[in-house]
């Protein structure tokens, strides 16, 4: 018995990998076209802060919609996208298209973009940021750069020297999905963040019991005693916002306050700035 189905196991597994093997490979050709053909695009999504409801920046999402109206889901195509490198002249494309945008407008609003991991040991980040920012015009002081702790944990010392070279162009440098990773803490150790962004799990699982709102307060706590600003990732529900407020948290990101949008726009803004104005009866009006 063993032989014989064995056999036919190891087929179906071969067949299998053969079909992955050819998914990957026609998606990394379509990313290809994709960048060529301008179908990414870049989604805004506004961060405010707690105490006011003002809008403290919007980070920057991409979007990749084919020409069929397909969407596909950056958490489906950038893993893929940095294995096969092609997340480098993705990057440098978010990076770009979003520096130039946020140059235009009216506001002065700050973007937070998402570096890859890649990005961080592959090219000269710095020299790449250093010229978006002199083409662009943006000041420096605009710009957030999003990392996760991977990136860390690849090559400590390698990343901690490049996100001080980032920090001498007046960047600023924020932690992405703050404790989702296996050294959450000792990447704070590592350096000086300017921001902690609690990932978005923490919130969703804050009705389903004590841990995630004792976590939350503990992350709070941490963040204050570094003086480093948290902002909450995910954030859907009043309930979820007046948690947050009453707990002193600084900024807040999520659906509740507006999903991503194709433009930062003034009236996203001043929907946001209605959740504020119905305190102090928010928890009611939830
Ligand atoms: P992220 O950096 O943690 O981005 C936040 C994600 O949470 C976004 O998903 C956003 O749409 C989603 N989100 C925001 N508010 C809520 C909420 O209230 N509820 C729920 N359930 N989700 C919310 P998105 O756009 O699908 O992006 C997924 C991930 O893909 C990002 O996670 C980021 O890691 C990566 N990504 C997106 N754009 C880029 C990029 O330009 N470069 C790189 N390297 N990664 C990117
Ligand atoms: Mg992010
Ligand atoms: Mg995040
Ligand atoms: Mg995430």
């Amino acid at each position: 018995r063993a032989k014989a189905s064995l056999g036919t196991d190891v087929c179906f597994y071969e067949e299998e990998m053969d079909e992955a093997v050819r998914n990957r490979r026609r998606m990394a050709q379509q990313m290809r076209e994709a960048l060529d053909q301008g179908q990414f695009s870049l989604n805004w999504q506004l961060q405010a802060a707690v105490d006011t409801g003002d809008i403290t920046g919007y980070e920057v999402l991409l979007r990749w919609i084919q020409p069929d109206g397909t969407f596909i889901s950056p958490a489906d195509f950038i893993p893929l996208a940095e294995e096969n490198g092609l997340i480098l002249p993705i990057g440098e494309w978010v990076l770009r298209t979003a520096c130039a945008e946020a140059a235009s407008w009216t506001e002065p609003h700050k973007i937070a973009v998402n570096l890859s991991p890649v990005q961080l040991g592959h090219v000269d980040l710095p020299r790449l940021v250093h010229q978006v920012l002199v083409e662009t015009g943006l000041s420096p002081s605009r710009l957030e750069l999003e990392i996760t702790e991977t990136a860390m944990i690849t090559d400590m010392e390698r990343t901690t020297h490049v996100l001080r070279q980032l920090k001498l162009l007046g960047v600023s440098i924020a932690m992405d999905d703050f404790g989702t990773g296996y050294s959450s803490l000792s990447t704070l150790r590592a350096f000086p963040f300017d921001k902690i962004k609690l990932d978005r799990s923490f919130m969703s699982e804050l009705d389903g019991g004590p841990q995630s709102a004792a976590i939350i307060r503990a992350v709070l706590a941490l963040g204050e005693s570094l003086h480093i600003p948290v902002l909450a990732e995910g954030v859907e529900t009043l309930e979820q916002l007046a948690f947050l407020r009453d707990q002193g948290c600084d900024e807040v990101q999520g659906y509740l306050l507006g999903r991503p949008q194709k433009t930062a726009e003034a009236e996203v803004q001043a929907a946001a700035r209605v959740l504020w104005a119905v305190d102090p009866s928010m928890e009611k009006a939830a």
